[in-house]
């Protein structure tokens, strides 16, 4: 840990923001049937902030106290030089930023898991939603699971700790929970279950797929002696220890509001859109602040964004309800 600053960023109701979703990019190489539309448009490349511009950005939220720095997307790994990126934001390790992680698909994993390892990142989450070769083809409709395997393989062997996500979803890869589990005890990962969020449209009504965890919970508390875990991380996860196994295994639940009061974080898009929240619409835009006012403004826009940031979401996953609670996928806005 190192020592923080004077100016920390605390928000109207006197949560301090330690956690940054930094968006690399809203582009990827697959098209999650739960994340996106096939026909998803993306952002023209003069929008969105160039590698330079996101780490001024990362600079500015360590100089305020942010200890934490995720790089999402998208899928961050299709960024051309984000290893750039990665290494300018990973200096800063030891000087005001305490960890530096990735969220990925793992399809280029394999490509980067030495390097990002040599740039100061020691953990990465990777989704995986499903262990057979073609239901993860359709549910990703790009995605091959070998490639992603091996870039699991290359994260370990390289020293990264890798934690799966993994979407419960109706239907679809819930007969595959348990041997999820399985296997990543076999391989000494932690897992966590994420339930589907209404963010953005995408062709199917997500009432179909919504798999609630606590039925997952139900599931497991059936095979295994489940130990509750003090550990909070200041977002929607809630962490249990198998005790026949010792894993760790974590339920997001973001439909439950029991995790906004003690909300650490905000998400920086990748064209510079600072959103307070996941599920809601306040938000302060960076890019033309940087570009105008350099970093003075920036530092300024980050006390204004403090002020704005609500109380929490007002997620809701209702059949035949017609629009999702935010029109901007997670692809967007930086899972
Ligand atoms: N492409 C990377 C990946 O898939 O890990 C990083 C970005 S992705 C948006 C981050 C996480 O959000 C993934 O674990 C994905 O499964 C999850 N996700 C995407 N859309 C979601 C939704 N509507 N509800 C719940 N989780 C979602
Ligand atoms: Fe891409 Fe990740 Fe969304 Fe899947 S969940 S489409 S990998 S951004």
């Amino acid at each position: 840990m190192t020592a923080q600053p004077a100016r920390l960023l605390i928000d109207g109701f006197g949560r301090r923001v330690s956690y940054v979703r930094l968006s690399v990019t809203d582009r990827c190489d697959f098209r999650c049937s739960y994340c996106m539309p096939l026909d998803q448009s993306f952002l023209p490349k003069r929008d969105v902030l160039t590698l330079e511009e996101l780490a001024l950005i990362a600079g500015a939220f360590i100089d305020r106290g942010v200890t934490r720095i995720r790089l999402t997307g998208g899928e961050p790994l299709v960024r051309r030089n984000v290893m750039e990126l990665v290494r300018a934001i990973g200096r800063r390790l030891g000087h005001g930023l305490d960890e530096l992680t990735l969220t990925t698909n793992g399809s280029q994993l394999a490509r980067f898991a030495d390097q990002l390892f040599l740039a100061g990142v020691r953990r990465v989450n990777v989704s995986l939603d499903s262990l057979d070769p073609d239901r993860f083809a359709a549910i990703t409709r790009r995605g091959r699971l070998a490639p992603v395997l091996d870039g699991i393989a290359a994260a370990k062997a390289a020293g990264l700790k890798v934690k799966i996500n993994m979407v419960a979803l109706r239907g679809l890869n819930e007969d595959e929970i348990l041997p999820m589990l399985q296997w990543c005890g076999s391989q000494g990962f932690d897992l966590t279950f994420i339930e589907t969020m209404p963010l953005g449209f995408i062709e199917e009504d997500r009432s179909d797929r919504y798999l609630p965890l606590t039925q997952v919970r139900r599931l497991l508390d059936s095979r295994f002696t489940l130990q509750p875990l003090a550990e909070r991380t200041g977002g929607p996860a809630r962490y249990v220890r198998i005790e026949e196994t010792g894993q760790k295994v974590g339920f997001i639940t973001p439909l439950t509001h029991n995790f906004c009061e003690s909300c650490n974080r905000v998400r920086v898009t990748a064209t510079g859109t600072l959103f307070m929240c996941l599920g809601q619409e306040d938000r302060v835009e960076l890019r033309d602040l940087l570009r105008q006012g350099g970093l003075a403004a920036l530092d300024a826009a980050l006390d204004e964004a403090m002020a704005l940031k609500p109380r929490g979401h007002d997620f809701v996953i209702e059949r035949g309800r017609a629009a999702p609670a935010v029109s901007r996928t997670m692809s967007v806005t930086g899972g």
